[in-house]
C-alpha cells in the first residue's frame, strides 16, 4: 500500500500566485481525465490560470525534484478533480487523504458521481464476477460494491457524463477561478435536441430514447444522428420515471429490455432505483 505523506509539504514555488489544480484517478477508465488533454485549444490559456500540481496521467513518473510522483500527492491543493469510484479498501482510505488536501473538491463522470458501470456489481455477487473474469480471483483484493465519491467524503460539485463534456469541464475550472458557482443546466437531452434543431426520434420513428430523463451535456450527439439516447449522463434532478417507462413500453421494450437500458453507467443512481417496480407495473397494466 502507497504511504500516505503529510499535506502542505509540497515544495512549489513560494513566488507562483496561480491556484493549484490536482487531478485524481480511482476505478475508472481514464476517458474523463483525458478529456482535460483534450481541451487542446484552451489548455495554454489554462495552464497560464492555473498550476497543474497533480495529475499522473501527463506528469513524468519522477519530478524536477527527484521525488517520485504518487497516487496520494502532497497537496494542499486549490481544485481537486476526482475520476472514479471507491471499489477497494485502499481507495476508500486515499480519498480521505484528497479530501483533506483539496480546498475544492469535484467528481467528474459516471464512475465518480454514480459508481460507474462497475457498480453492476452492487446487483450481484462480486465474487461470481471475479471468478468469472480472473484466472485467479484469490489475488483480487475489492469491496463488493462499487460507490461514488460522495458516498465517502463531502463534494463541492458533481459533472455528470461518461465520459464528461470538455466544455462543461472548462466551465467548472473558470467558475472556479473566478469565485462562481459552475453555471451547469440541469434540464434534460430533450431540451438539447430542440435547441439543435434535431427532430425527435421517438415521436418521428418510435425509437426509444432516455432523452427526457437524462442531464443535458452532451450536446444530444445519439438523437443527432438519428438514435436514442442510452442515458450516458445519467439522470436530470427530477425525472419523470414513470411517464419515461410507460413511453419505453409503447415504443416496445420488454420490461427486461427497460431494466437493462437502465442498467449501464448510471445503474446505482438513486434516481434510477424505482425502475424495476415501474417496469414490472407496465407489464402487468399491458397483460391486463
Ligand atoms: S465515467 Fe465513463 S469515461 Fe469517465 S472514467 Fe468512468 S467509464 Fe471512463
Ligand atoms: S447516450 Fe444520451 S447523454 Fe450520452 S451522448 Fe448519447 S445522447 Fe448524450
Amino acid at each position: 500500500m502507497a504511504t500516505e505523506p503529510g499535506p502542505g509539504t509540497a515544495p512549489g514555488p513560494a513566488t507562483d500566485p496561480r491556484p493549484t489544480l490536482a487531478v485524481w484517478k480511482f476505478a475508472s477508465c481514464d476517458g474523463c481525465q483525458l478529456t482535460l488533454l483534450d481541451c487542446e485549444d484552451e489548455l495554454l490559456a489554462l495552464a497560464a490560470r492555473v498550476r497543474i500540481d497533480h495529475f499522473l496521467e501527463m506528469t513524468p513518473a519522477e519530478g524536477a525534484d527527484g521525488e517520485r510522483a504518487s497516487s496520494y500527492g502532497r497537496g494542499p491543493y486549490d481544485l481537486s478533480l476526482v475520476e472514479g469510484s471507491i471499489t477497494t479498501a485502499e481507495d476508500a482510505e486515499r480519498i480521505q487523504h484528497v479530501r483533506r488536501i483539496s480546498r475544492c473538491l469535484v467528481t467528474i463522470g459516471a464512475c465518480a458521481t454514480a459508481g460507474g458501470i462497475q457498480a453492476l456489481r452492487n446487483f450481484a455477487d462480486v465474487e461470481d464476477f471475479l471468478a468469472a473474469v480472473y484466472a485467479q480471483p484469490e489475488y483480487v483484493a475489492t469491496l463488493e460494491t462499487s460507490t461514488p465519491i460522495s458516498a465517502h467524503v463531502p463534494v463541492d460539485f458533481e459533472l455528470r457524463g461518461c465520459p464528461i463534456d470538455r466544455r462543461q469541464l472548462l466551465e467548472v475550472v473558470t467558475a472556479h477561478l473566478a469565485g462562481r458557482k459552475p453555471r451547469i443546466p440541469g434540464h434534460s437531452v430533450c431540451y438539447e435536441c430542440k435547441r439543435r434543431g434535431t427532430t425527435c426520434v421517438t415521436v418521428a420513428h418510435g425509437t426509444p430514447c432516455l432523452g427526457p430523463v437524462t442531464h443535458a451535456g452532451c450536446g444530444a450527439i445519439c438523437p443527432a444522428y438519428g438514435r436514442g439516447c442510452y442515458g450516458c449522463f445519467g439522470p436530470t434532478s427530477r425525472p419523470n420515471l414513470r411517464s419515461m417507462v410507460a413511453q419505453l413500453r409503447h415504443d416496445g421494450m420488454s420490461e427486461q429490455d427497460i431494466q437493462r437500458v437502465f442498467h449501464t453507467f448510471n445503474a446505482a443512481s438513486p434516481e434510477h432505483a424505482p425502475v424495476p417496480d415501474l417496469a414490472a407495473e407496465e407489464q402487468d397494466s399491458s397483460r391486463a
